[in-house]
């Protein structure tokens, strides 16, 4: 049998130098089980060190933790990618890692804290996560595709790192799995805006860099089970599988 679940598939963790040091990844489960989430996914700015510690952190809780990352692209376009496995992701990360250059000012941008699911900060990450990759939104849809992932602009409503804000048209021949629209927007108005887009799945998410925000904003999706396996069905519309407008 088929049943909605409360879907929040966009969440930072303190490793993104603009989200608060709160968002450890034990305070984040805590917060999304408060929040009623059946499946959540971690998607830090170009880095994915904390997701391991989600993962541990919501281990035997009634919530699933989609392994992920926020990609920008060399167009400043912020891409999700969210995958079955954290070994997928971390096949991805090691793209990433060739293609972003340039080291953290924390004074400026915030400090990147790798924190265990304890609570206890494991270390803290160098790289300029906040700066874009040199890698162009087709080549990461693609090597994101060969990891079977799925690739999902984030925010195409947003002024900013958007892919409407950075190219201004979404590509007839794009192989996006899903579009995502920020809670600014929602998904109703979503709709209504971009109807020319009307043959991508919609999602929208928190896009949480706080606590407080987590839930905020969420997708519920007629699935069997929360899996990643099923959401990627939902993305399909197979067998029933749906996102609930
Ligand atoms: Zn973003
Ligand atoms: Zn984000």
């Amino acid at each position: 049998m088929l049943k909605a679940f409360n879907c929040d598939l966009h969440i930072h963790t303190c490793l993104s130098p603009c989200a608060e040091l709160d968002m450890h990844p034990k305070a984040l489960v805590q917060r999304a089980l408060e929040q009623k989430l059946d499946i959540i996914a971690v998607s830090d700015h170009n880095a994915s060190a904390n997701v391991p510690y989600v993962l541990a952190a919501a281990a035997g809780k009634n919530i699933s933790v989609i392994p992920g990352m926020e990609i920008t692209t060399r167009e400043e376009v912020h891409l999700l990618a969210l995958f079955e496995s954290p070994s997928d992701l971390t096949k991805l990360q090691s793209v990433i890692d060739r293609h972003l250059f340039g080291e953290n000012d924390e004074a400026r941008f915030g400090v990147q804290a790798i924190v265990n699911e304890q609570g206890e900060v494991e270390g803290l990450n160098h790289q300029l996560l906040i700066g874009a990759t040199d890698l162009s939104i087709d080549s990461i849809v693609d090597t994101i595709h060969q990891m079977s992932g799925l690739a999902i602009p984030a925010h195409i409503d947003r002024e900013s790192f958007s892919i409407l804000s950075q190219l201004g048209f979404i590509d007839d021949h794009s192989r996006f799995d899903a579009l995502e629209i920020s809670s600014l927007t929602g998904l109703r108005q979503g709709r209504i805006q971009y109807g020319d887009l009307s043959q991508y799945p919609f999602l929208t998410s928190s896009d949480a860099h706080f606590i407080k925000d987590i839930g905020t904003s969420t997708t519920h999706i007629l699935l069997k089970e929360p899996t990643f396996a099923e959401l990627k069905m939902a993305l399909l519309k197979q067998n029933g599988r749906r996102i609930l407008e």
